[in-house]
């Protein structure tokens, strides 16, 4: 067996252990398996590469890998060992734009070494060598940097808006629509003119005018749109990485690429259901949406307080509880006092249950994460549309940092930015108690009207702190 016969045996190996491993991601059971999987998929494609370089007589080569790898891992280990998990998406958006940034490198060292290098004679030779017309790789080379670059800035908009260094609200610029459009006419032309006739300034121009698109189509979109940009943004990433497969010809490279490329498009397009959004408006950086009326700021009301004693007393009396866990109940670490709470509660024979919106906190199942690590039994754990139709027959909800999830706005003013996106309905319940330290409202922006209800009761303070005051009250 060849050097390159056992490298493709190896890809095809890697490229079904993906295919395992995203199949064991899907499922709450199969997940560590899953994960599991994909690390040995990826050391089996380490391996080939790096054993082909080798097999090259490459020593650079060989070596600058080993160098990258380990300086890679190392980071790599760093960051995910003090990565908090709320800050999980902004570290994905970040590694997302890395991947942009590859492809939009790949792109610029592909036309260097073929196009640029044409007039002393290697470059065609080098893109027939790779069994290619030139025009074809000048074409793989245009839309890799262009997918690239329009990921790479994408993906920077995203880590800035979830790690809220810059606001979340969408950007609106005139004729937004217009814009995003005319930057696809205008892309569509630029490639037709380098695969005619290749040159430096128009990369250059397909570079600047993608950075500039990804910029804008994620600034466009609004803080409820975000969980569906990440993904939107790791399919992209999955895109990039296969157009760099096709410039390194690496079939290993396309495989993952398309397959990150489309499990990435099929869960935003699932996102964009549960959220009744419309899969091409957000992708298209919010097409049609040119702007709410009415926004943060515009809800008026009285709210009334509670104390811990309060609220342990009506859990006393009541006949079924649900609690609603949101995005503060992960900054405030509350998943174990809150899983204390609900085995007392189940002790005194009060049934609780759990409803767990699509998008609470901060990334695709985070509630589920946190509430499995606090032991909390799965059969209580009941998704949203299983849960929402309970809300008038239960006693008591306690929203625990939760507040877009649980926005009635969303369903009752065709007005607000978020209106559409389902929401628990937990305003239909006898009694809702809300966790939260202040009146400020959630990621989107967005007041709630929730908080001005007579059946609510604010009980203001970090969250874990509170639970347990409830947990001693009772
Ligand atoms: P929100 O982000 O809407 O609200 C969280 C609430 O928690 C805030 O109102 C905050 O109020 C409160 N809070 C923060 N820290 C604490 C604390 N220590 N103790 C008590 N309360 C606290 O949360 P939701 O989970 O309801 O909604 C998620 C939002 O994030 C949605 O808009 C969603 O679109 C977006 N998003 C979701 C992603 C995902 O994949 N799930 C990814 C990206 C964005 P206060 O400051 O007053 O305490």
């Amino acid at each position: 067996m060849t050097a390159t016969t056992a490298a493709s045996a190896a890809y095809i190996v890697a490229g079904l252990l993906f295919v395992l491993s995203l199949a064991g991601l899907s499922r709450h059971e199969t997940a560590k398996a899953g994960n599991a999987y994909g690390i040995a998929g990826m050391a089996v494609a380490l391996v080939a590469t790096v054993g082909l370089a080798w097999r090259d007589g490459d020593a650079l080569a060989v070596g600058l890998i080993a160098v990258a790898m380990a300086l890679g891992a190392a980071i790599g280990l760093w960051r995910a060992r003090i990565v908090e998990m709320t800050g999980m998406p902004e570290l994905i958006a970040l590694l997302h734009s890395f991947v942009g940034l590859a492809a939009v490198l790949v792109g610029w060292n592909g036309y260097l070494s073929v196009e640029g290098a044409g007039s002393s004679g290697g470059g065609a030779g080098e893109a027939e060598e790779l069994g290619l017309p030139v025009g074809i790789h000048s074409a793989e080379v245009a839309i890799g940097v262009f997918i690239g670059a329009v990921t790479f800035t994408g993906s920077i908009v995203a880590f800035l808006k979830l790690s809220a260094r810059i606001k979340s609200n969408p950007l609106v610029l005139p004729g937004k629509n217009a814009l995003n459009l005319g930057a696809l006419a205008a892309f569509a032309v630029l490639t037709v003119v380098f695969v005619v006739s290749p040159s430096l300034g128009v990369l250059a121009a397909v570079t600047v005018l993608a950075l500039a698109l990804g910029w804008h189509l994620v600034a466009s979109i609004g803080g409820g749109d975000m969980p569906v940009v990440v993904s939107m943004l790791n399919s992209y990433s999955g895109w990039a990485a296969a157009a760099s497969g096709f410039l390194l010809d690496n079939d290993l490279l396309i495989i993952t690429g398309a397959l990150v490329g489309s499990s990435g498009a099929y869960l935003s397009y699932i996102m964009c259901q549960a959220m009744n959004r419309s899969f091409l408006s957000v992708i298209a950086g919010g097409f049609g949406n040119e702007g709410s009326t009415t926004g943060a700021g515009t809800v008026e009301g009285e709210h009334t307080e509670t104390t811990a004693e309060e609220v342990a007393q009506l859990l006393r009396d009541a006949d079924s509880v649900v609690i609603t866990p949101g995005y503060g109940m992960a900054v405030a670490h509350a998943q174990n006092a809150v899983a204390d709470l609900t085995r007392t509660l189940s002790d005194k024979g009060v049934p609780v249950r759990f409803g767990i919106h699509p998008v609470a906190g901060r990334l695709p199942g985070h509630m589920n994460v946190l509430l499995a690590e606090a032991k909390v039994p799965y059969d209580v754990v009941l998704e949203m549309d299983e849960i929402n139709d309970d809300f008038p027959k239960t006693s008591v909800v306690l929203v625990i940092g939760a507040n877009d999830t649980v926005n009635p706005a969303a369903a009752e003013d065709p007005g607000s930015p978020i209106a559409g996106m389902p929401v628990l309905h937990v305003w239909e319940a006898e009694h809702v108690v809300v966790f939260k330290r202040s009146m400020s409202t959630g990621y989107a922006g967005v007041q709630n009207p929730l908080f001005f209800r007579e059946n609510t009761r604010m009980l203001f303070g970090d969250a874990r702190e509170r639970v347990e005051d409830i947990l001693r009250a009772l």
